[in-house]
């Protein structure tokens, strides 16, 4: 099965991505690691996202498609994947299904109002688990593999707003596209704990 994760910044894809992994073995493909991967690695493609991600824009759609593209050619990606952050307007969704096939867009709505502090209040591990400050009680270390916690360059007010608004005006209109192609499942998050959204989508995937 092949899904894709939809949900505005800090709605919590990449935490449920991890769990989905763990739990139904999908291959978890995120194209914001992907491109943090490659600016930390100082690569061409890193040095032109980095300008893109420190405004809260999207990379171009060409060179994004590319690595997507390239990616889903690798031997992990046979028994079926979990695209998170990408397709992330329409084009980029009609160029996902010239090369793949997907079977399910999973919706995770969250009320905008709780987004920013959840982003701001955000700090990530190198091994994917993220944590809010409010509940680390003063830790600096990831619960699950001890590395340093850090707090994404993206993840600041200014930068937040901006990829806010490119989620509604770009990457909203994806509801509708896949909701036509009766591809699409939301689930409504309210305030959920992370372990009640992933009840809610586990219910769904068991389906
Ligand atoms: P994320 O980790 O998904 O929040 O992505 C971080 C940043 O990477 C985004 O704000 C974009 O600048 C860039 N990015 C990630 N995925 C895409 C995509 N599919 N298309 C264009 N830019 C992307």
């Amino acid at each position: 099965m092949n899904v894709v994760l939809l949900g505005a910044p800090g709605a919590g894809k990449g935490t449920q991505a991890s769990r989905i992994q763990e739990k139904y073995k999908l291959l978890h493909i995120s194209t914001g690691d992907i491109f943090r991967a490659n600016i930390k690695g100082g690569t061409e493609i890193g040095k032109l996202a980095k300008s893109y991600i420190d405004a809260g824009k999207l990379v171009p759609d060409e060179v994004t498609c590319d690595i997507v593209k390239d990616r889903l050619t690798w031997d992990d990606a046979n028994c079926g994947y979990m695209l998170d952050g990408f397709p992330r307007n329409v084009f980029q969704a009609e160029e996902l299904d010239k090369f793949a096939k997907v079977d399910l867009c999973l919706n995770i709505a969250v009320d905008e109002k709780l987004l920013m502090d959840r982003i701001c209040g955000r700090r990530v591990c190198a091994c994917g688990e993220s944590y809010h400050v409010s509940t680390l009680n003063g830790a600096t270390v990831c619960k699950k593999c001890g590395g340093e916690l850090y707090q994404r360059a993206d993840d600041n007010p200014e930068t937040v707003k901006s990829r806010l608004e490119t989620y509604n005006t770009q990457t909203a209109p994806l509801i509708d596209y896949y909701g036509a192609q009766g591809k699409l499942k939301t689930v409504n998050c309210g305030n959920d704990s992370p372990d009640e959204v992933f009840a809610k989508i586990c219910e769904i995937l068991d389906k």
